[in-house]
């Protein structure tokens, strides 16, 4: 590992505290090859350069251009897009690359408000997006959970914006791109689909895919559902190019890193097998049947269910708040996170949701005989009533007992030997 004794220490404890874990948290994954093999990569972890592909003002950046070509090819093939940029180091900034390509400051963006499911990077007062832009916003139903795409439309029509944004950090039902894309079209706006989240259903063929829409830009973190290790990719037509990559650099960033450029292009190339489309269809049965059970067992979900890899709980009748949930949970060590509700009384950082996600506990090899046991878990310790000892311990040993049935083919596990 680390040759550093302060760095050896946490990396050590990092690794007990999350191989000890279940990762429910939607947002993450366990990535496979690219991270796993990075040792022999030799000097690409360290090299970097700036400028786009073919026109790096450095000398010896030939090779380092080949690589990039190379994931540029495999998230257009991927995504059957006509143009990507592959040099964002992540979903936010690919977002902000992808306004700057389409709109002046001062421009107004239309977006899903933080409370009903949107991204900090698609305008929370507290990001910089909302300094930039004149930001208005639509929300969910609150009764439904449900986007209302007549009142989308209402709201476009009234504001006019340059940008509408799609495609959210905690909305657990499929996105329809086509009627967005209609709205942009008719307000003479671009619609920013940001797919961070669900990438890697859109590449398996699971979601609708927004690279079919013509005045789509599309963007992603790659971390996700993608199974890639940290960064970006902006997908589009052919015309958007200028513009965007005149955003990315020298827009908003400098040198890129070749080691992210080797990783992403790995990544492509194994969300492009069969193996990757089993994996997601594992994903998204995994999470239908987590709902279900749930439901089954009393409590809420917004919307009722779900069409992706995330179900958010409303936990307004169990008496308990997002965070109390969330600790509970990890009591356990079983790691998820609160969310806000649409119109939701409590502040974020008590919230009145919790949002549970799949794709690390697919990666991991949980099937349905785990979804179930873990399904239980998670509804006797949210319905317990004391939260004591006696309600905790047992619960902690089925935790225990589950996460080590999942050992032997634990991605992870594999991934730190191979690594050691
Ligand atoms: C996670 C997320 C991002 C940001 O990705 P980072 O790589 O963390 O910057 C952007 N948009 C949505 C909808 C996300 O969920």
């Amino acid at each position: 590992m680390s040759t550093d004794a302060e760095i050896e220490g946490l990396l050590r404890r990092e690794d007990e505290h999350y191989l000890n874990s279940i990762d429910l948290i939607a947002a993450s994954n366990a990535p496979i090859g690219a991270a796993r093999d990075n040792r022999t990569w030799g000097v690409a972890q360290f090299r970097s350069a700036e400028g786009h592909v073919g026109r790096k003002p450095y000398a010896g950046t030939h090779l380092f251009d080949e690589v990039e070509r190379l994931a540029v090819r495999r998230a257009c093939e991927l995504f059957g897009a006509d143009y990507a940029n592959v040099q964002p180091a992540s979903g936010s900034l690919a977002n902000l690359a992808a306004y700057r390509a389409v709109m002046k400051p001062g421009d107004t963006l239309l977006s899903l408000d933080v409370s009903s499911g949107g991204h900090l990077s698609h305008g929370h007062p507290r990001h910089i997006v909302h300094d930039l832009y004149q930001v208005v916003t639509y929300a969910v139903n609150p009764s439904t959970g449900l986007l209302d795409y007549d009142e989308i439309r209402d709201v476009a029509l009234r504001q006019r914006p340059k940008v509408i944004v799609s495609g959210f950090s905690a909305y657990p039902r499929a996105i329809d791109f086509g009627a967005f894309s209609k709205i942009a079209e008719e307000v003479g706006g671009t619609l920013v689909a940001d797919i961070s989240h669900i990438a890697g259903l859109v590449a398996a063929g699971l979601h609708d895919n927004p690279c079919v829409c013509p005045n789509a830009i599309v963007t992603t973190s790659v971390e996700k559902t993608l199974r890639g290790t940290r960064g970006g990719i902006i997908l589009g037509p052919a015309a958007v190019q200028p513009a965007v990559d005149a955003a990315v650099f020298p827009g908003l960033q400098s040198s890129v890193g070749l080691a992210g450029l080797v990783s992403l292009a790995e990544t492509l190339g194994d969300a492009a097998s069969p193996g990757f489309r089993a994996y997601q269809r594992r994903v998204v049965d995994n999470a239908r049947l987590l709902a279900e059970l749930l439901l089954a067992g009393g409590l809420d979900l917004v919307s009722g269910g779900t069409d992706t890899h995330l179900l958010v709980l409303d936990l307004t009748r169990t008496g308990l708040t997002g965070r109390d949930a969330e600790g509970r949970l990890q009591d356990l060590g079983i790691l998820s996170n609160r969310n806000m509700l649409a119109g939701d009384p409590r502040p974020p950082f008590v919230a009145s949701g919790l949002r549970l996600g799949t794709p690390t506990i697919t990666s991991r090899g949980f099937d349905e005989a785990d979804i179930r046991e873990l399904a239980g878990i998670v509804l006797a310790a949210l319905k317990a009533q004391h939260w004591d000892q006696a309600e905790r311990d047992p619960l902690r040993e089925r935790t225990v007992a589950l996460r080590e049935r999942r050992r032997p083919d634990d991605t992870l596990t594999d991934l730190l030997s191979e690594g050691a």
